[in-house]
């Protein structure tokens, strides 16, 4: 059977939303303020098989030393391998690849590198998905990544089923028109360190809270999350839930409320322990806490 794609709600301030996050702050990496398509696909080579802090030094070291295509295509292929073994980035093959599509580069494209995912493809080594990052980072001309990290937030933000054609359908819904270059980037470090195996939703200031399901629900699984992740939820980290929560509702009976802020609502952290929250946040001028048939919170305008 095939599944059916969510539909995206409110899709623009989605969008804005995540955009504005990723733009206000985000990790800086040296390939994130170029458009060189070169620099931008020997940066894409190296990370895929080293963490992204150690790939900065060797990635300088190596356009030190190669700044062009024309030089890369010139260098003896057993300098690019010693480097590449010199600086620990993984199988050899690959500097060999890269070596080979500078090579490409300089005698099928005159020495200007191809624009499409599709044509870049044809360079050496290069597979659907460094073909597509270089597309987007380098020409803003590629289309929506889907990774593991972008099916994880997919996955948890708009209760996408589990199947690979529907991932690509919503990411590509999701993903703004000739954008792709900083909605690419912004999605990626959405998962990178907002949406992790353990999401960190509101420390990260994660943007798509108000209509993330898992942050309603509760529920963190996912694709690569099989079973619930343990979910450290600090104090702080709680009262931005109810907060947030209450922005949506406007007002909630702790019944209601308390199985949407934690996951593990009941016991020692049950009313007694969410009464107290709330109190602490009505001190705070940010919530008002009434009693009816039941204990009401409600935000405070
Ligand atoms: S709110 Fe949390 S679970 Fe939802 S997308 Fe953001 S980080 Fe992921």
């Amino acid at each position: 059977m095939t599944e059916t794609a969510p539909s995206i709600p409110d899709r623009d301030a989605v969008r804005d939303a995540l955009v504005s996050w990723y733009e206000d702050d985000h990790r800086s990496f040296p390939w994130r303020e170029t458009d060189d398509p070169y620099a931008i696909l020997v940066s894409e080579v190296m990370s895929q098989q080293t963490q992204l802090g150690r790939v900065v030094t060797a990635w300088e070291a190596f356009l030190d030393r190669w700044p062009t295509p024309e030089d890369l295509a010139a260098a003896d292929r057993s300098d690019v391998v010693g480097f590449w073994s010199s600086h620990s980035l993984g199988y050899n093959n690959r500097a060999k690849y890269l070596h080979e599509a500078a090579n490409q580069v300089i005698d099928e494209y005159d020495g200007t590198f191809p624009e499409t995912p599709d044509e870049l493809q044809n360079l050496q080594g290069v597979g659907p998905y460094t073909a597509n990052a270089v597309a987007s980072f380098a020409f803003n001309n590629g289309n929506a990544v889907v990774d593991t990290n972008v099916k994880r937030v997919l996955y948890r933000a708009f209760d996408v089923p589990d199947d690979d054609s529907v991932f690509e359908e919503v990411a590509s819904d999701v993903m703004p028109d000739g954008a792709s270059r900083v909605w690419n980037n912004a999605i990626m470090e959405l998962g990178g360190v907002a949406c992790e195996k353990t999401p960190s939703c509101d420390t990260a200031g994660c943007p798509w809270r108000e209509w993330c399901h898992a942050y309603e629900t509760g529920d963190f699984t996912a694709p690569d999350v099989p079973t619930q992740p343990k979910f450290e939820g600090s104090r702080r980290q709680m009262r931005g839930r109810v907060v947030s929560l209450l922005k949506e509702y406007d007002e909630l009976p702790l019944s209601k409320l308390g199985p949407r802020v934690r996951i593990d609502y009941g016991g020692q952290y049950g009313e007694k322990w969410l009464r107290e929250l709330c109190s602490d946040l009505e001190g705070d001028g940010l919530v008002k806490l009434e009693e009816r048939e039941e204990w009401v919170a409600r935000l405070r305008r």
